[in-house]
């Protein structure tokens, strides 16, 4: 396969990539994959990654926010940070942001209250969002709705048809990750990505989580890596029934059309 393919999600700086991260890029690069797009899930981690991404220009790109299971870390301060943050070149979005009940790290009315700061900052910087959503959908898309956001993608998408039909009605995008490798889990997900039109759709590894489970040669440490994402082009490619030179440009154009990087 001779095309390009953009990683929208990978937590590059995260802890099990202190050793090799150099090593990571550039294996990503050798298997095609590039750009990369680094999640911010803290503050602080969203200071790391554009730090890290500005080394790489045109290679690198961040994105800048707090995870809901950060919430409770939030104040009006992390609001202004972010937004200094997010006026950096390579800094393509505001989030990793959303709502997650599924482990509730942060009381519920805390995430909210932070969310919704994050859509109000990505509105006022006419900015995307990169969007985590877990058991959380209905308290989820009212905040969405009700600040009229059109300009987001839900990463990770993992979520029922109702709810993937609300996305798209939304004007939404859809990441997918390599829980669709996954035999069992992935059931559900082999089918609805189908329905996914190919201009709404991005492809994410969200490295170091989710290894692909049907990876032919595994990593020894279960570290999932950027240039693992070709292999979950081809499992999409092989859902939705297209070849994956065809996934991989049409992905890639909407990833790159999406971030305007
Ligand atoms: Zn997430």
């Amino acid at each position: 396969m001779n095309n390009q393919i953009i990683d929208i999600g990978v937590n590059l700086m995260h802890r099990s990539f202190h050793q090799d991260r150099e090593q990571v890029v550039a294996r990503a690069a050798a298997n095609q994959v590039t750009p990369l797009i680094l999640t911010g899930t803290s503050l602080r981690n969203s200071l790391e990654a554009a730090r890290y991404a500005g080394r790489y220009s045109g290679k690198l790109y961040a994105t800048a926010g707090v995870h809901p299971h950060d919430a409770k870390s939030c104040n009006e301060e992390t609001i202004t940070k972010l937004k200094e943050l997010a006026a950096l070149p390579q800094v393509v979005a505001i989030g990793e942001c959303g709502l997650d009940y599924n482990r509730d790290f942060s009381p519920r009315d805390v995430q909210r209250k932070w969310f919704t700061e994050q859509v109000r900052l990505a509105l006022e910087l006419d900015m995307p969002l990169f969007l985590h959503e877990r058991e959380a959908f209905k308290d989820f898309i009212a905040i969405l709705k009700e600040h009229a956001v059109q300009k987001a993608v839900v990463h990770c998408f993992t979520g029922t048809l109702p709810e993937l039909k609300a996305y798209l009605e939304m004007g939404f995008h859809i990441g997918i990750t390599g829980w669709i490798c996954d035999e069992r889990r992935g059931k559900h997900l082999r089918d609805l990505v189908r329905m996914i039109p190919l201009d709404r759709l991005m492809i994410e590894t969200d490295a170091p989580f989710l290894t692909p489970r049907d990876l032919k040669e595994k990593p020894a440490d279960g570290r999932n890596e950027p240039a693992f994402l070709l292999h979950i082009l081809q499992a999409v490619a092989r859902c939705i029934g297209k070849p994956a030179e065809e996934v991989a440009k049409a992905t890639t154009e909407t990833a790159a059309g999406f971030f305007r990087i």
